[in-house]
């Protein structure tokens, strides 16, 4: 079984429900870029977190940022309509070494920071929020984004499991959300459930669904929908010339000075792009006209 979202409807409570399955969208993160473990882990439940967000796209896509204090300096993670995931870590090669056998996330990406979010629905400006984090353990920065800035009270656990190799054993997360005729008495008893429960990579760990846990913290379940992931990169020689003219007149000149092809590596799939120096010149030759017209 590959990897998956799936959006659900509890029988019994006015909530909505979102879990995902990403073992191996993490795991080909990981392994084109050479993820430390913690760093595998970050990225890991970043790209779990836009996953949970996308469930509500028909087209579009949810972009991530977080920008902490700590060693891995910054996460994005993206993800769209059609369940292709996208993300990476500024500084991949981060190794702190695990606490209580937890991979320290908190601490790899900061306690000082903001969490950024971008909803792009394709049509007019993209709906954009921000909020200052709460611990850097993502998921819980992600529940206070979203009950703070986008008002709806949420819940939300994401979970990745590294074997002492480095390879993703398990990931995935879940997200509860209040519905406007949830009463306090299932506020009340959500909450009393969550806090009791074990923490999702244990649950994961002893091979649970994440059916089988949404079904646990909510009683029977209907999924609405059932969509498959992949880590799949939007990357193309088109995009990479986007940026080379974004970078404008003076650094393009430069890069013509040298007189080599220009090798562009994507940050996020590691393909590399090579633009020939003939290329260049009809760039730079377009960016001047488009300047002086
Ligand atoms: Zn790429």
């Amino acid at each position: 079984m590959g990897d998956y979202l799936i959006r659900v409807l509890p029988k019994k409570f006015n909530f909505r429900a979102f879990g995902v399955c990403l073992t191996q969208a993490v795991d080909e993160a990981r392994r084109l870029q050479n993820l430390s473990p913690v760093a595998t882990a970050a990225l890991g439940r970043a790209l779990a977190g836009v996953a949970l967000l996308s469930a509500d796209l028909k087209f579009g896509k949810v972009f991530m940022q977080i920008k902490g204090d700590g060693p891995l300096k910054e996460i994005l993670a993206e993800a769209n309509h059609e369940g292709h995931l996208r993300g990476l870590v500024r500084n991949p090669q981060v190794d702190l070494p695990p606490k209580n056998k937890k991979l320290p996330v908190g601490l790899a990406v900061g306690q000082k920071g903001f969490i950024n979010i971008i909803r792009d629905y394709g049509l007019k400006e993209p709906y954009q929020g921000s909020i200052a984090l709460v611990s850097g353990e993502i998921a819980e920065d992600l529940a206070y984004y979203l009950t703070v800035s986008e008002q709806v009270p949420s819940a939300c656990a994401l979970g990745v499991l590294v074997d002492v190799d480095g390879k993703v054993l398990q990931a995935g997360g879940y997200l509860i959300q209040k519905l406007p005729e949830a009463t306090e008495e299932e506020i009340s008893y959500l909450e009393e459930k969550l806090r009791n429960y074990p923490p999702l990579t244990t649950q994961l760990q002893a091979g649970k669904s994440i059916e089988e846990i949404l079904t646990e913290l909510l009683g029977e379940i209907e999924i609405l929908e059932k969509r498959a992931l992949y880590y799949k990169c939007t990357c193309s020689l088109e995009r990479v010339e986007e940026t080379l003219l974004a970078l404008g007149e003076k650094e393009l000149t430069e890069v013509l000075a040298e007189g080599i092809p220009l090798m562009v590596t994507c940050n996020f799939c590691q393909k590399a792009y090579e633009v020939p120096i003939e290329r260049v010149k009809e760039l730079l030759k377009y960016l001047r006209e488009k300047d002086h017209a």
